[in-house]
């Protein structure tokens, strides 16, 4: 794993009385250092062409004024509090987005497989102005300039503020999916992240907020990542993972109030990079973020991230010659004594009470809830079946690709035989891989309560599909799962016929944003529309969904079928 770091890393400096210290760079390079990474890639400032593909010009022209004149009145949310100008401060910050830059351009062209910034990870700048101590946003630039390449990328926010910058940069950019677990917005700077900010019109679902209440600690931070990020990236389908590894999550930091540990950041990290090589062709760059346990938590949380990438295991403890190194100024700084192992006693020491059992268990039912809204139903429900899971590996299937000027024949109910012998195009159903979505109907067809699956079929090429499961297996009533078609053979009622050929009694559906083509998805009030004109059109009574539901995408729609 390339680790990004040089000589221009500790110049990004608020001054001696600021949270974000450059001083984290002593310990924490020396314990990357001490588990084998050596830096790699030394940033150097970004020039204003590259900073453009995130900022307008405007902006790079104030923080170059405040650059030479420090002392200038406020604007563009530089000034006296978070994000104090400081002389060379557009160097500097330049330097940091370079950084990241320079490492997405090693990944791209294949000098690394994964890359590490430390320093990068300023997920709060915007367009136009600096926010939360983030002046350029390292991990947008790098995104769009994979984005220039046409790579669809996939970022994991693991900060404990929401990623507001990133999420803005790329909330109509059906090609970006931003993914952010947080502390609630209603505790916790910057405000925003709620669950029911998912993205507007083609790049609708792309955006994904989960808060947490205060005190959440690892047995629902771990998990909850691990509910989403393979099912997500599963039907998203990016090129590239980027990763934001803020390690002020921990239960230890000063600014905010979850109980995370290293532990969970480690196995979190691990996650990202299992994700990258099963959906992101291995393409994987991480970045450091927030932190202000500088001695105790930032530099085992680099180490562990660092890790990860490389593919090793961590050591069974932290260095007594790191210890002893940084031991006095740890303790200068109240965060001592500096930790002998790189994993922490469970939940960090901090005593597990009530109010932590609540905020946890508010926080994985929140999250389902939020998950049955924003995961194509399919996926959700196959896994729940144990038909399938995102992160196992799928045998390649084999076939030729369908006469797009042939009409298909409807196959009202194909068997497990017939479908092992055809070939799924793509982008028929969730996921975004179509070898993954064979296996998936595979599974699905040879289950205790096997699926309903319908087909629209050239030669041996599926293009057109209806899935649907029993609801309940005690009272007859199916759930429609999936409904799709190829690209190439939309807009001739082919997904009409196959409803119509599948659709049995007692049926149920709801369909939610989730439900798209993640490569060209329509806008999504006619995503909407679509799938309730199919509906009505196959018999079945169509309304608005459950006001939980609709509290996540007020667009929702349910529909019954008697
Ligand atoms: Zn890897």
């Amino acid at each position: 794993m390339l680790l990004v770091f040089g000589a221009r890393s500790t110049d990004y400096d608020f001054g001696p009385d600021h949270v974000l210290t450059p001083r984290r760079f002593g310990p924490g390079t020396d314990l990357l250092r001490a588990v084998g990474a050596e830096p790699g890639l030394a940033p150097e400032p970004a020039p204003d062409a590259d900073l453009r593909l995130c900022h307008v010009q405007e902006y790079i022209e104030v923080v170059r004024r405040f650059s030479v004149d420090p002392f200038g009145p406020m604007e563009a949310g530089i000034g006296w509090g978070d994000n104090p100008p400081f002389a060379d401060m557009h160097e500097a910050s330049a330097a940091v987005a370079g950084g990241s830059m320079r490492a997405m351009e090693a990944i791209l062209d294949g000098r690394a497989e994964h890359a590490f910034h430390p320093g990068g990870g300023l997920h709060h700048a915007m367009r136009d102005r600096a926010s939360g101590f983030c002046i350029y946003n390292d991990p947008a630039l790098a995104i769009a300039r994979a984005r220039r390449d046409g790579l669809r990328v996939m970022y994991i926010d693991l900060d404990v503020h929401h990623g507001d910058g990133v999420q803005a940069l790329f909330w109509d950019d059906p090609g970006v999916l931003t993914f952010s677990i947080h502390e609630s917005g209603r505790y916790l700077f910057p405000g925003t992240g709620d669950a029911n900010e998912v993205g507007e019109g083609a790049a609708a679902a792309t955006a994904m907020n989960v808060p947490l209440p205060p005190f959440t600690g690892e047995a629902a931070w771990y998990p909850i990542l691990e509910s989403y990020l393979p099912v997500l990236a599963a039907a998203f389908g990016p090129d590239l993972i980027v990763s934001q590894h803020g390690a002020d999550s921990h239960a230890w930091d000063p600014l905010a109030h979850l109980h995370v540990t290293t532990t969970a950041h480690g196995k979190a990290a691990r996650l990202v990079d299992a994700v990258a090589h099963r959906y992101g062709g291995g393409r994987w760059l991480a970045t450091g973020g927030g932190g202000y346990d500088a001695y105790r938590v930032v530099p085992r949380t680099w180490a562990l991230t660092w890790l990860a990438g490389a593919h090793r295991d961590a050591p069974s403890s932290t260095p007594e010659a790191w210890r002893e190194r940084w031991a006095d100024e740890a303790a200068r700084y109240g965060q001592a004594p500096l930790p002998e192992r790189f994993d922490d006693e469970v939940n960090a020491g901090v005593p597990y009470d009530l109010n932590q059992e609540a905020s946890e268990q508010r926080a994985v039912g929140l999250a389902a809830i939020h998950r049955a809204v924003v995961v194509p139903r399919l996926l959700r429900f196959a896994i729940e079946a144990d038909w399938w899971s995102p992160l196992a590996a799928v045998a390649a299937q084999s076939g030729s690709a369908a006469d797009p000027a042939a009409t298909p024949t409807i196959v009202p109910r194909i068997d497990a035989d017939a479908w092992a012998r055809s070939t799924l195009l793509p982008r028929v159903i969730a996921p975004a891989d179509a070898r993954d979505g064979h296996a998936l109907v595979a599974a699905a067809l040879r289950g205790p309560a096997p699926a309903a699956v319908s087909a629209a079929v050239v030669g041996s090429s599926v293009v057109g599909l209806a899935v649907s499961a029993p609801a309940d297996p005690g009272d007859g009533t199916r759930e429609l799962l999936a409904v799709g078609v190829a690209p190439t053979y939309r807009r001739q009622g082919i997904a009409r016929s196959l409803l119509a050929a599948h659709a049995t009694s007692r049926s149920s559906a709801v369909a939610t944003l989730a439900e798209r083509d993640p490569v060209d998805p329509l806008p999504r009030e006619l995503r909407a529309s679509i799938a309730r004109r199919l509906l009505e059109g196959a018999g079945f009574d169509v309304g608005p969904a459950d006001d939980v539901t609709r509290s996540i995408d007020r667009g929702a729609i349910a529909a019954r079928l008697r």
